[in-house]
């Protein structure tokens, strides 16, 4: 599985198809990524509230302020990476 964090701006089903097309032919042909996507999580100080946003605004959602903490979003993790032989 791949955990993804919604800063990173990248296609979920995008990443799928780069995977597929890097394991053809290989003995990983038929392996399954599973893409995880983090939600961006900020901290404000202004207001002193934790929220996530759906976009990449490095804005408070609640108050607009800027004096935020990214608590969230840039992962890019492979979180398991599970090989099972076939034969
Ligand atoms: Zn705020």
């Amino acid at each position: 599985m791949i955990k993804i964090g919604g800063m990173r701006k990248i296609n979920p089903e995008l990443m799928s198809f780069i995977f597929t097309a890097m394991v053809k032919g290989t003995p990983a042909e038929d392996a399954v990524m599973s893409v995880l996507m983090i939600p961006v999580t900020i901290h404000c100080y202004a207001c002193g509230r934790t929220n996530t946003r759906e976009d990449t605004q490095f804005l408070c959602p609640a108050c607009g302020s800027r004096n935020v903490q990214l608590l969230s979003g840039l992962e890019f993790n492979i979180e398991v990476l599970e090989v099972e032989k076939s034969n």
